[in-house]
């Protein structure tokens, strides 16, 4: 072969390649990433979203960039993926966090004796952690109960749920990803075996078309399992909704949690000039059916106040529910949602009969970036395509440029 015709196929399977066409359903934190990650390799991707982006439980969640604490004793994948994730978020998203830190507090003895699993815990998922002495702590925090024993610092920080994964939408459309917001999927298309494309509704106009896709990426979140449903494969999802209360004042700086296994109402977030108190636990077989429990408004108070008495009578703003997408069993027997990890799974459905179909799903906001990094990789192995991430490293523009 001469050079000519070597630098010609060259030429044409880089073109190929650059071609292939991704549809990505859903607008949330991870469809948005996952644009942002594609279109860095070169793919050409349409990204359509239900509603507005972030509009699902994105948009809704506490607002907390996890250091991974929280999950050190008994979830220590989960751990290792949030402070790998908060590390590199910072360096990516600069200008986007509050670098707060946040308090794990002790107000108990059995939170005393906790907090040596704790520390153990976090030291081996190599979160930084730094004892403090009542006196400590309240310098930092004065409105933290009098009942306080200790505390431990560690790199949490206060995120704008919304504006963080903007700014991947923002970079993922400059670099010409197609969003195409309250567009739904209503079904999914395929020959023999593969997928083909989707067909959706654009709410705004009313009209239903068809896009073609070579590959489809299945980000629905807590609907996830509800999409694998259009092209007949299981996705093991459990919506596991929680409650948020957002009280008047901001009453403390740091991220503030209680020094336990996770309960109800065991984290105040101080967001803007409110305080986020959350959140509940339970599951649900259906995301669009949430509801919101008072007694579950009532018991986020009750909590709070135990570690932070001044919320007791702090007026309340707003108050809402939103789902997880937690990874478990679909249809076992109720429990509350707690004892699911709050790790992320790439499913390749092409082991059940469905070829040029993914699903990530799982995961916290926090490790968003990290989920397309995992689901990129599965995409592109599909499809032969040899570029590697780079979203590690590309600085992500403001998230003002994404109404530009
Ligand atoms: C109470 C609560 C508090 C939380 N707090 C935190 C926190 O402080 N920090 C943190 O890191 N994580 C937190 N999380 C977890 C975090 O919010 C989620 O893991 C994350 O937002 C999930 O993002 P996603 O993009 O996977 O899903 P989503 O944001 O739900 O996105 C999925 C999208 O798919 C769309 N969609 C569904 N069906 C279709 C269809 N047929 N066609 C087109 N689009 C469709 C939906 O409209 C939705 O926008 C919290 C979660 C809850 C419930």
């Amino acid at each position: 072969m001469t050079s000519i015709s070597i630098l010609c196929l060259w030429l044409f399977t880089g073109y190929i390649m650059s071609n292939y066409h991704v549809v990505i359903i859903g607008g949330g934190g991870t469809g948005g990433a996952l644009a942002h990650d594609l279109a860095l390799r070169g793919l050409r991707v349409t990204l359509v979203e239900r509603g507005e982006v972030t509009s699902g439980t994105t948009g809704r969640h506490h607002g907390l960039l996890h250091s991974g604490a929280r999950y050190a004793v008994k979830d220590q994948e989960s751990a290792i993926e949030c402070i790998e994730e908060n590390t590199i978020l910072r360096k990516i998203a600069p200008g986007t966090f509050e670098e707060n830190d946040g308090l794990f507090v002790a107000i108990t003895d059995e939170d005393v004796e906790y907090s040596h699993a704790f520390i153990e815990g976090c030291a081996e998922c190599g979160i930084p952690t730094q004892q403090l002495s009542k006196q400590e702590a309240l310098r930092l925090e004065p409105n933290l109960t009098d009942d306080l024993i200790l505390a431990v610092r560690i790199p949490d920080a206060t995120m704008d749920a919304m504006r963080m994964p903007l700014r991947f939408f923002a970079t993922a459309k400059k670099n010409g990803v197609d969003i195409k917001t309250y567009t739904e999927v209503l079904a999914i298309r395929k020959q023999g075996e593969a997928v083909t494309g989707v067909q959706v509704k654009d709410h705004t106009s009313g009209k239903v078309y068809d896009i073609g896709a070579d590959l489809i990426v299945n980000a629905a979140g807590p609907w996830s399992g509800k999409v694998a449903d259009m092209v007949g494969v299981e996705v093991p999802i459990r919506p596991s909704p929680g409650v948020m209360v957002a009280v008047r004042g901001r009453w403390c700086n740091m991220v503030i949690n209680r020094l336990n296994t996770s309960s109800d109402g065991d984290i105040v977030v101080p967001q803007r000039g409110l305080s986020v108190i959350g959140t509940s636990s339970w599951v649900v077989d259906d995301p669009d059916n949430l509801g919101l429990p008072p007694d579950h408004i009532q018991a986020m108070y009750n909590h709070g106040t135990m570690m932070m008495p001044v919320l007791k009578n702090a007026p309340m703003r707003a108050a809402w529910s939103a789902a997880r997408p937690l990874i478990g069993p679909r249809k076992a027997d109720a429990d509350t949602g707690r004892e699911l990890s709050r790790t992320f799974k790439c499913f390749d459905h092409v082991d059940e009969g469905v070829e040029g179909f993914v699903t990530i799903t799982g995961g916290k906001a926090t490790t968003l970036r990290g989920m397309a990094e995992a689901a990129a990789n599965v995409v592109c192995e599909k499809l032969g395509i040899e570029e590697p991430c780079r979203t590690r490293e590309a600085v992500l523009l403001p998230h003002t440029a994404y109404y530009a």
